[in-house]
């Protein structure tokens, strides 16, 4: 099994540590050749979305991506990666636009932009939960599903082999999200 991990920018490095940690091969996405390495799955990482849906953009990395995303390729976005998935964006623009969920940007203000808290992942338990700057998602349709919610407001979602959440695990040193999304590409 290998996974890509899209590192035009923002925190990729640590989803290299944490997949190293669960001893799965991972390389990382850099311009457009770099897609047409095999690979079994990808993850978008958090960082800046405005930043990385204009890099996807101009590199014209944004179609191929969306279109093997929608042919069923098992995709991990976290942070600003959920946010390029979403098909709707409050306070910014949907970038790969491949699953049903209606995100609001900086969601939690300036204040409380960046939290830390233990909450249930469905089909994990408890896990460490590290929000920067984070959005939350205000909504989801179709097939989507809501796999964590904290306060309120829903931060991880699935829908088929489309995976995201609105914190960080790759900040913390539970690998059990990124062992989840390792069992949805198997
Ligand atoms: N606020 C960022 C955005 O809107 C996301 C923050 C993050 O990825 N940690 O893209």
């Amino acid at each position: 099994m290998k996974i890509a991990i899209l590192a035009l920018q923002g925190a990729f490095a640590e989803h290299g540590q944490m997949l190293d940690a669960l001893g799965a091969e991972h390389f990382e996405i850099r311009q457009k050749k770099d897609l047409e390495r095999g690979f079994d799955g990808v993850i978008l990482p958090g960082g800046e979305s405005t930043v990385m849906g204009r890099l996807l953009r101009d590199m014209e990395l944004c179609e191929p991506l969306r279109r093997k995303i929608a042919d069923g390729m098992p995709v991990f976005g976290t942070c600003a990666g959920l946010i390029l998935l979403a098909k709707s964006v409050e306070g910014g623009i949907s970038c790969l636009g491949t699953m049903d969920i209606r995100v609001k940007r900086n969601a939690y203000g300036r204040q409380l932009g960046s939290f830390s808290t233990e909450q249930t992942f469905k089909g994990i338990g408890k896990i460490p939960m590290t929000f920067i700057r984070a959005p939350y998602i205000a909504e989801v349709s179709g097939s989507a599903e809501v796999l964590a919610e904290t306060g309120g407001k829903i931060v991880a979602a699935r829908q088929g082999r489309q995976l995201a959440c609105a914190f960080h695990p790759e900040l913390t040193k539970d690998v059990r999200v990124h062992q989840y999304f390792l069992d949805m590409v198997k």
